[in-house]
């Protein structure tokens, strides 16, 4: 949530974890040829595997070594924004289009030591589209047969596949990026990313309206499994969900009239989904964006005061905390306002 550049100190709990992972491993007493099977493949996984533990771990819990509850599965947070994630790298993805990359170059024989190598210990004259791996075959071999047969099963045949990899190898990108597109996890297009992520918010408002608008956030109605008392902070009455917290409430709602009479917002928004639908995704004016700013600023507010009363006991009136979102709002105007108006006469 930095708004700076890291730091490659800031790495360091992370590369220490991996070195640790890495001194396991008996390197002394092998080969070079050993060694290096073991990071193009064996270790390769391993390091995949903790790498990806690492970073969930880090990214809920701050913690690397703690491993809590995520509140959205890694496969999410690595589909495209457009579908809904956050667009991070799906580790398993991207080594399996490294693997591709060495299925294709063993397709179109390339000149190197190591396809030479393959083509005379693995394959033997056979066909690297119909070879079945040996019980003592090595990890890597494996590990290429497996996508192999991953990408025939999803194209539908040898022949398809081989004419999908012709076009990655001839169209414009690299193929390894073609492979990567080919490979993630796929989630359906979504069209409130422009609201949620836009760019004159702050990460940590983004945040918040990223996971109330996946209905995500620890609401109480989701903790059913923990004996909890599932009402709501605010009101007392009613049980404690997304839509209820968010816009139905009593005192969530003052806010919401006082923030859309003050932006003179003549809609009436009764629902996340309807406010995210509406509040014009594609215009780029000032006005727009500070109402999509608005929307995370408020959910943020709302969120904040409600952990506020849940964890700390503490209440604030709904006018301190509008006065709140005054300060806050024309504090990301003004810091946006002189750029926007360069651009304008630019
Ligand atoms: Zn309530």
């Amino acid at each position: 949530m930095s708004p700076h550049r890291l730091l490659a100190s800031q790495f360091t709990p992370l590369l220490n974890a991996l070195e640790l992972t890495v001194q396991g491993w008996i390197g002394k007493h092998l080969s070079y040829a050993g060694r290096l099977e073991l990071v193009r493949s064996v270790l390769f996984e391993v390091v995949l595997h903790r790498l990806t533990s690492i970073c969930r771990n880090f990214l809920w819990t701050g913690n690397i070594g703690r491993n809590g509850s995520a509140l959205v599965a890694w496969k999410f947070l690595c589909l495209p924004k457009v579908e809904g994630g956050l667009g991070l790298f799906d580790f398993k993805a991207r080594n399996r289009s490294f693997l591709t990359k060495q299925l294709w170059n063993l397709h179109l024989k390339t000149d190197s030591v190591w396809i030479r190598w393959v083509h005379h210990y693995y394959l033997n004259h056979e066909d690297v589209w119909t070879i079945q791996p040996h019980q003592h075959s090595s990890p890597l071999w494996k590990s290429i047969l497996s996508v192999r047969d991953l990408l025939s099963l999803r194209c539908g045949g040898t022949r398809e596949t081989i004419q999908l990899m012709t076009t990655w190898d001839t169209n414009a990108g690299p193929f390894l990026a073609h492979a990567y597109q080919f490979l993630r996890p796929v989630g359906a297009p979504i069209s409130w990313h422009r609201v949620v992520w836009e760019q004159w918010s702050l990460p940590k408002y983004s945040f918040i309206l990223w996971l109330a608008t996946l209905g995500k956030l620890r609401t109480r109605d989701r903790l059913r499994f923990i004996p909890i008392d599932p009402t709501c902070v605010f009101c007392r009455q009613e049980e404690e969900s997304h839509s209820h917290l968010f816009f139905l409430c009593g005192w969530p709602n003052r806010l919401w009239s006082l923030v859309t009479a003050w932006l003179r917002l003549s809609r009436t928004m009764h629902s996340l989904s309807s406010a995210l639908r509406w509040l014009y995704p594609h215009k780029r004016s000032m006005q727009a964006r500070m109402n999509r700013v608005s929307l995370g600023l408020v959910v943020y507010l709302i969120w904040e005061e409600r952990n506020r009363r849940v964890f700390d006991g503490n209440s604030r009136d709904v006018n301190i905390v509008f006065r709140r979102f005054q300060v806050l709002f024309y504090v990301i105007f003004h810091f946006h306002e002189r750029d926007h108006s360069l651009l304008q006469v630019g």
